[in-house]
């Protein structure tokens, strides 16, 4: 288990306290603009769950978890990139290249991507 910080940007973004460039949002999910794309679009999907990371999913979390994958599906399809294809990426911790400890899926498209990762 990794402890939660709840004062992680993340969080900021999810109570307001700082701003971000929302694409979707319901009682589960947000998902907004990355600050930094790495592709034409770069978003991120994150659970409102205080969950730092991909290892302290539970067994409890498996509908949030197809409510994360589903929310990616949707919003890769409302941006036209489905047909091309697009990546979604957990990183998990050091090695992960994790830097925000609220667990996030990154929806990467609009260009052709490269395998296998750095
Ligand atoms: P990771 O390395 O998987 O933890 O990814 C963290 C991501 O959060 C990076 O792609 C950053 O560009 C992005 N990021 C950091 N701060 C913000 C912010 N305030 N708004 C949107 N995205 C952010």
């Amino acid at each position: 288990m990794s402890t939660y910080d709840p004062d992680n940007i993340f969080a900021k973004i999810i109570r307001g306290e700082i701003p971000s460039k929302k694409v979707f949002e319901n009682e589960k999910v947000y998902a907004f603009e990355d600050i930094n794309p790495q592709a034409p679009i770069h978003i991120l999907i994150i659970p409102k769950a205080e969950i730092a990371t991909v290892n302290d999913f539970t067994e409890e979390n498996k509908e949030l978890i197809g409510e994360i994958f589903l929310t990616a599906q949707q919003i890769a399809k409302e941006k036209g990139i489905s047909e091309d294809g697009y990546r979604l990426v957990f990183n998990c911790n050091r090695y992960g290249g994790q830097e925000v400890y609220h667990a996030h899926l990154h929806l990467l498209g609009g260009r052709p991507m490269k395998w296998p990762p750095g």
